[in-house]
Formats: structure tokens, sequence, C-alpha cells
């Protein structure tokens, strides 16, 4: 096949450092060394078609959702410690698309009325013809059904900690979900409809609040109106930090997260959710900014961060082709400037759309300062600019990687671990792409990944790399039959991985986050090698061990802790499908086994083996659990004695944790605080009372306690108060059990209970 010629890229230096073929050597590289792509089950079959440009996106908690024509599909990861089958464990959920049509506000409704009549039989075909083929403004023509879009928010905006999801249906209804109970969605504000009430209050006048002349009897105000409010694409920003001055003249820390809006006619319209959001309410308009591009097609946030610099815009794609940055304006967050003008990266009007924008934060190695690489989709091409700040101003270069696919570029999806790219088009070829510096300037390492079995001559809508690019997620569905499309279709989602156990290893070990739950992916790639082969690989236990040695930090605790459940999983005698057959009396059992005595004494020695080694590893689990429990039970006592005066009541069982830490006599730590609240309690002892006879509740064990009369209550994994209602929270992975916090609880308690699960790091949820 013929190369596709070169798009005119702009002229600079760089144009000849960028490889328009891929080497010879490069395309029998393997994208990492030593691993090759192995494919996951299960395949998951999705109901409906798929909808939408780029249908699949994964959350930052490890949440994948898959835009269909009849809801939009989300499959949650995680990684089961209490089983021990060897496939991804998905949990499935769904948010459907509303069966009631959204409608737009435009103007008074006997006004819309009449200019409907008015231009479906006007007597200009031109603007006939415009206004009924126009599915927004003319639904009756026939909308189509389904989700247009999702994205989800950077972990830890909703009350658990977790991501907010923003949902955008084909029929233009953007709306904000999350999960508050396990494997349940709800709905917190209908954006489009919000934003439809705030366009009537302003008379639907444009960002100069100028009252609008021309009323829905003129068509172009009529489009106009429409356009203003109709979603194309949204991207939440990352969390930002500002000041915020109080009744009383304080200033306190708030956190926020934006929410970009691209309508149809290039404006961009912000919300503003304060952290965490819980209340659909509260939602807060914060911005609209007029970016001038006539025919957007996609939108990404620019975020550049150094040392202490913080600077943000928003990135739009044109289907002309240009591209470029408009500034956004943030007040009151420490460090930030605002960019004076818009940026232009790519001013070309080619007519090649831009799509699948991404932007990478990078360190320069010349200039030993941070820059941002921006990327796009245009066809089959892979645009690229790398802006360079300096005291000297802003540098843009700019060009384009072509001859990598000969078909439409679907998807580009990001490694933002390792900063690679990953580029596939619907032949389902994919291309690793690796940024590298040569001197100052940018070049992009290619690679082939080998092509996966059965995936082969299938037509792929999208791929989505995992958080810690540990998977990435294929839509497929059936290729040609023949020189035909099939007669049926069927949509399916793979997982293949893109790391190697080692690989995985390395970067749980040196992970900087020290949250197992954030590293879900490579921590499943990890769970499944251990119940392939039924051990925890040596140099494992020893990379694990000597890190222990170097630093003895809960988070390496919580990964040993693991590792020593999932391989308990391995000794566990069979659960399979034959425990309803009855088990054969012994004397059955000897008539088979005759002339078959050496096996039966052979699996007797594993029988015994399997005993020993299933009562080892329990040990080994008890001995993890408790050393991690006593750690977090000083760190409570810690925030107890802190924030307690001589001889309070608090209701964290402070004497029962005391005599608990000091049962072992070694732990120096825990002797001196131990001391020092004794002063503090004064000799009093405050005991916890069970809600039902009023009987005091002793403290034996961590996990539970009972009163005398045989009332028993489970304590929670953070405060080891007994949880004494009727609801509660438990982590995702069913280790723990947790209070939710009471109104009445001081500000000191509330925080212990925002904690994630002690053992495993998962958030904990409302049951
Ligand atoms: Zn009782
Ligand atoms: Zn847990």
């Amino acid at each position: 096949m013929a190369a596709p010629s070169q798009p005119e890229a702009a002229e600079d230096e760089l144009q000849n450092m960028i490889k328009t073929e891929p080497e010879e050597e490069d395309s029998h590289d393997l994208p990492i060394p030593g691993h090759v792509p192995t494919k996951r089950d299960p395949v998951v079959p999705l109901v409906s078609p798929v909808s939408g440009q780029q249908p699949l996106a994964w959350s930052p908690d490890h949440r994948l959702s898959v835009c269909t024509a009849s809801s939009l599909s989300i499959m949650e990861m995680l990684c089961d410690v209490r089983s021990n089958k060897q496939h991804l464990m998905l949990h499935r959920t769904s948010i459907p698309v509303p069966p009631e049509p959204c409608k737009m506000r435009v103007g008074p409704s006997a006004e819309l009325a009449q200019a409907m009549d008015k231009f479906s039989s006007h007597l200009d075909f031109t603007l006939r013809q415009a206004f009924l083929t126009d599915r927004v403004i003319n639904p009756s023509v026939g909308t189509h059904k389904g989700i247009k879009y999702a994205s989800w928010s950077p972990l830890g905006c909703d009350a658990v900690g977790r991501c907010l999801l923003a949902c955008l249906t084909l029929e233009n209804r953007l709306s904000i979900h999350h999960s508050k109970k396990h494997l349940e969605w709800n709905l917190l504000v209908d954006l489009t409809q919000k934003y439809g009430e705030l366009l009537k209050e302003r008379g639907y006048a444009r960002k100069d609040n100028k009252p609008t002349e021309a009323n829905l009897l003129n068509f172009e105000e009529l489009q106009r109106r429409f356009r203003m409010q109709t979603p194309l694409k949204m991207e939440w920003s990352s969390t930002y930090t500002f000041k915020q001055v109080q009744a009383d003249n304080t200033c306190v820390d708030v956190e926020m997260v934006l929410l970009a809006v691209l309508m149809e006619n290039g404006d961009l319209v912000l919300w503003k959710f304060l952290l965490p959001f819980t209340n659909g309410k509260d939602v807060l308009f914060f911005d609209l900014i007029e970016s001038g591009v006539t025919q957007p097609s996609d939108l990404a946030w620019w975020e550049y961060k150094s040392e202490d610099r913080q600077m943000s815009g928003l990135i739009i794609g044109s289907e002309e082709g240009p591209l470029k940055i408009m500034p956004v304006h943030l007040k009151n967050v420490k460090g930030y400037f605002t960019l004076r003008h818009p940026v232009i990266l790519w001013k070309e009007c080619d007519n090649i759309a831009v799509e699948n924008i991404q932007c990478i934060p990078l360190m320069h190695p010349v200039h030993k300062a941070s820059c941002s690489l921006i990327v796009a989709s245009r066809g089959c091409y892979i645009f690229w600019c790398l802006l360079v700040i300096s005291s000297a101003g802003m540098n843009v270069h700019n060009s384009h990687i072509t001859g990598l696919h000969s078909l439409s570029v679907v998807s580009l999806t990001v490694d933002r671990q390792s900063v690679a790219l990953y580029s596939c088009s619907t032949d389902g070829w994919i291309k690793k792409l690796t940024p590298m510096f040569q001197g100052s300037s940018l070049t992009f390492k290619q690679e082939d990944v080998p092509q996966i079995e059965n995936l082969t001559g299938r037509r792929i809508h999208g791929i989505a790399v995992s958080p810690n690019a540990a998977y990435v997620a294929l839509l497929s569905t059936q290729g040609l039959v023949g020189k035909h499309p099939p007669i049926n279709r069927t949509y399916q989602v793979h997982f293949v991985t893109l790391k190697a156990t080692d690989a995985a290893v390395e970067l749980l070990l040196k992970s900087p986050s020290q949250n197992l739950y954030k590293m879900t992916d490579l921590l499943d790639l990890v769970r499944w090698h251990v119940l392939k082969s039924s051990c925890i690989p040596p140099w494992l236990q020893q990379a694990l061990d000597q890190k222990l040695q170097e630093s003895d930090v809960p988070y390496l605790w919580r990964f040993k802790l693991f590792l020593l459940r999932v391989l308990y999983q391995t000794v566990q005698p069979s659960r399979g499908n034959d425990t309803w057959k009855p088990s054969p009396r012994e004397s059955q059992i000897a008539e088979e086994n005759k002339g078959e005595a050496v096996v039966t004494v052979e699996s007797e020695h594993a029988k015994v083996e399997r005993e020993r080694q299933r009562a080892e590893l329990q040990a080994s689990i008890l001995a993890a659990e408790a050393h991690l429990l006593r750690e977090n039970m000083k760190k409570v006592l810690g925030v107890v004695y802190l924030n307690t005066s001589i001889g309070q009541n608090t209701s964290i069982p402070t004497c029962g944790l005391m005599e608990y830490l000091s049962r072992d006599g070694n732990d120096r730590a825990a002797e001196v605080l131990i001391g020092h609240i004794k002063n503090k309690m004064n000799k009093q002892t405050f005991s916890e009372r069970c809600a039902l006879c009023q009987a005091v509740l002793p403290f034996t064990d961590h996990k539970d306690t009972t009163c005398e009369n045989g009332h028993l209550w489970p304590r929670c994994v953070l405060s080891y108060q007994a949880c004494q209602t009727l609801t509660f929270r438990r982590c995702l992975l069913l280790d723990s059990i947790a209070r939710l916090p009471e109104p009445e609880d001081p500000e000191w308690i509330k925080k212990i209970l925002q904690a994630p699960c002690m053992l495993c790091d998962s958030p904990l949820i409302e049951n």
C-alpha cells in the first residue's frame, strides 16, 4: 500500500527529525522487552451496538465505561482476594439512556411553535432543507438514542473518595452521576437543563450580555440558541485547591474540580464542583469562554505545572484542522498564572478533523524544565506539539507523524506512568509511540504491538489503556466476511496485558502514591501470576522483604497481606462444582483404588502437606493483619491524645485499645504513647455500652464485641468503635466494616472515618 502523502507541516528544524516510515528493526520489537501481550478472560459481550466517537473510557478508580445505544455500560475491575478464579473479576453496572426526550429551552413556546411552523413550510428550499435535516432543532426527523460521550473525574471527587461520572447522550442530555452504594448509580444533576435555565435568565445573550434583538422567527437566531447549548464533549480538570474567606474573615483551603463543556458553537461552559461533591444542587456556573472555533471537534485540558507555578487552558480542535489553547482564568489558586492569549498549535485549514487530543507533561532534558506534549489524531496521521516554557517565553514546536496507519486512527491513548502513546486504527493495528529527546529535539520511537489472537480481522471501535497501563481494553465487532459486512453485528470488550508481572511488581514496589487501591490493575497482574503458579515468586518475596527492611510502611504490609491472601486461595480445597456430590463411603474408595495404592498414599501426603501449608499461610495472614491493626491503633490513639483534654470521654474505646496494645511487651513506641494517654485520662475509664441493654462492651477482639447478654456488634476498622447501627460501610474487597460518621461526632473522629480500608486501601462503601 502506498504511504499516505504527508500533510503540510509547520516549517521548523524538527521536521527532519521525525521518521515518516517505521524502521525495519522496529517492526519486530515487542512493546515491552520480554512481554508478549496476552488476552485475558473474560471477553465481555455488549447488549447493544456501540455509539459515540470515543466510546471507551477508563476511570482512575478502575472502572471502564463503554458508550452503547441503550446505556452507558460500566465494568469495575476488582482484585478479589476471596476467589481462586484466574479470570479478571469485573462487576458490571449500567446507566440507561433516559426514555423521555431531552428538550432544550430556546425561548417562549408560542414563538417556538410559530417558528417551527414557519420553517417547516418555508418557500426558500435551502433554508427549509437546513431546518428539516437538523436533528437538534427538529427532533421529529428522528434522533439517535445512545450515549455520545462519557468522562470520569479525578479520584477523590465524590463522598467516598471515588470518581464522578459525566455522561452525555446523543440527544444532548449532559448529566453527572455517582455511585454512593456498591453497584448502584445515582443522578446528581442534569447540566443541560441547568444551563437552559441560566440562558433563559440571561435572555440567550452572548458573553457580553447585550440583549439579542432577533427572535426565533429568524432562522439564524433559532439555530444559534440551539447550538449555544448543544454539548459536543466535556472534560474534567484536575483538582485545584483555593483559599476561601469565611464569615469570620479566616481563610480555609477548599478543593474543587472544573468540568469544561464544549458546545457546538465553540462556546466553552465551565462548571465548578466543590469537593467532596455530594449534592447536585451545589454545582456552580463558573465561566463562559467564547473560543470562536466554528466547527469544534474535540476538547482536552492543558495543565502545566512547574515547581510552584501552575497554568491551565483548554485545547480545542476543529473539524477544519486548526488546534488552539484557550486561556482559563482561576482566582485564588496558589501559584496560578493565566495565559495572556490563546496559543495556536496548528493553524492550517486542511479539513482533516482533530480528534483524540491528549496532553502529557514531560521533563525537557536540555532546558531542565517541565514542558507539555500535546498529541491528537488527524485522519491517519498523528499530530504532535511540544510547548516549552522558559523565562524567554513560550516555544511551540509542531509536526505530524505519518505512515503509521493506512486507515483512520480511532483511538489515541496514553500510558502516563512510562509516557507512551498507543494509537489504533479501525483495522486493529496498534502502534506504540515513545517520545524521546535527541538533544533539544523530540522524536518518537515507533513499535508495532503484535496482533492479538482471535482479534485479527475484527473491526476495532476503540482502545483504552488502564490507569497504570497494566491492560489495554479493546472494543471490537466482526470485520468483513469475504468482501461484505456481516449480517448481524455483535460487540465485545477484550482485555489484553501490556506489562509482564515483573514490570508490574517494580511499579508496585516503588509506587509514589503508597495506595494499593490506586494500583488495582497492576495488582491484578500479580494476582493472576500467583494463582497460575500457586506460589509467590521468590524474587518478589525477596524484593518485598528487602523493601520492608528499608522502610516498614503500612503500604508494603498491605501488599504482603494481599499476596498471602491470594496464595491462600490456591491451597484452599476446591469449592468447585462437585460440592453437592455425596461423599463416597470408605469401602467404596478402597474398592476403586485397588491397584492405585501408591497414588492414594501420595495424595494422602499431598493432603497433609497442603494442610500444613494452609495453617502456615493462615498464621502469616493473621500476623500481617495484626501488624497493620497495631500500627493503625497507635495512629488512632495518637489522634485521641492530641484532640482531647484531661479526663474527657471520647467514643473511641481508648482503654480497650491501650490494653490490646500493651499485650505485646516489645513495642516501645506504644508504651510511651500509652503512658502519656494514661496521664491525661487521670485514672478514669470510660467504657463502651451496649445500645440494647446498657451492659459494658469489652474490648477482647478488634473485629467484634459481645455484651454479657449476648448482643454482638462488629467493630469499625478505622476507629475501633462498636458499630451499633443498622447501616455501616464495607470495603470493596469485603474484608472489613466501618462506621458511618454521625453528625454529633467531632471533626477529628470524622477525619479518622474518612480513611480507606486499613487492610486493603479500597474505599469503604455504604451497603
Ligand atoms: Zn447488650
Ligand atoms: Zn478492605
